[in-house]
């Protein structure tokens, strides 16, 4: 299938607390995964442009995500690699927006998309060679390239369609269903599908006569 060549990386990321607890979302995507670092994740509420609430806020928070999805890369982000990246983020974050209600993709932030998957993004290294090759030695910028390349992928014709909304009245996150049936409802069992169930179950309890 081919959503399933996206998911060259492992996905998914602990988000920031709403009622006290952090919870796990996997978002199918590297892309969207980076979009849910910033504003995105807080689309939905009122005080999401506080910047103080992104997982991702300045230069060394950069370097901390980087560094754990990408092994390779020293974590040398400074001011303008976190402008750069913010400046990427938010194009994905919109794109992803547009692509799950099926509007119209925006062309300035496919021009930006498509920059930075213009630049040289983390080469693939196959193991079992005799040197240390592209070990810990990628640059910020390169990550990014990376980033921008899985977000061509994801807007691409290849995934239409799977780039969805999660299905719960109150949730607006933003998912790439890459289960083979197609059949992704929400953005995280746990969260929105537990309490779909248990509204569902009330609400057929309710109804049975007692
Ligand atoms: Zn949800």
């Amino acid at each position: 299938m081919a959503t399933e060549a996206i998911l060259t990386r492992g996905t998914g990321q602990w988000m920031e607390p709403v009622d006290g607890q952090r919870w796990w979302f996997d978002s199918g995507s590297l892309a969207l995964d980076f979009a849910y670092t910033g504003e995105f994740a807080h689309a939905d509420d009122p005080a999401g442009s506080d910047d103080e609430r992104h997982a991702v806020r300045d230069a060394t928070g950069l370097n901390a995500w980087l560094v754990e999805r990408f092994p390779e890369v020293a974590p040398t982000a400074g001011d303008r690699e976190f402008r750069d990246a913010r400046t990427l983020r938010t194009a994905i974050a919109r794109l992803a927006r547009q692509a799950s209600r099926s509007e119209e993709l925006s062309p300035d932030d496919i021009d930006v998309v498509n920059l930075f998957a213009a630049t040289p993004d983390i080469p693939p290294v196959l193991a079992g060679g005799g040197r240390q090759a592209g070990r810990t030695n990628a640059r910020p910028h390169q990550a990014l390239g990376t980033i921008a390349r899985d977000a061509v992928r994801l807007f691409g014709p290849d995934v239409d369609g799977r780039i969805r909304e999660c299905s719960a009245d109150d949730c607006e996150l933003v998912y790439l269903d890459t289960s083979r049936s197609g059949t992704r409802r929400w953005c995280s069992m746990q969260r929105c599908g537990n309490r779909a169930k248990v509204r569902a179950h009330r609400a057929r309890a309710a109804r049975t006569p007692q």
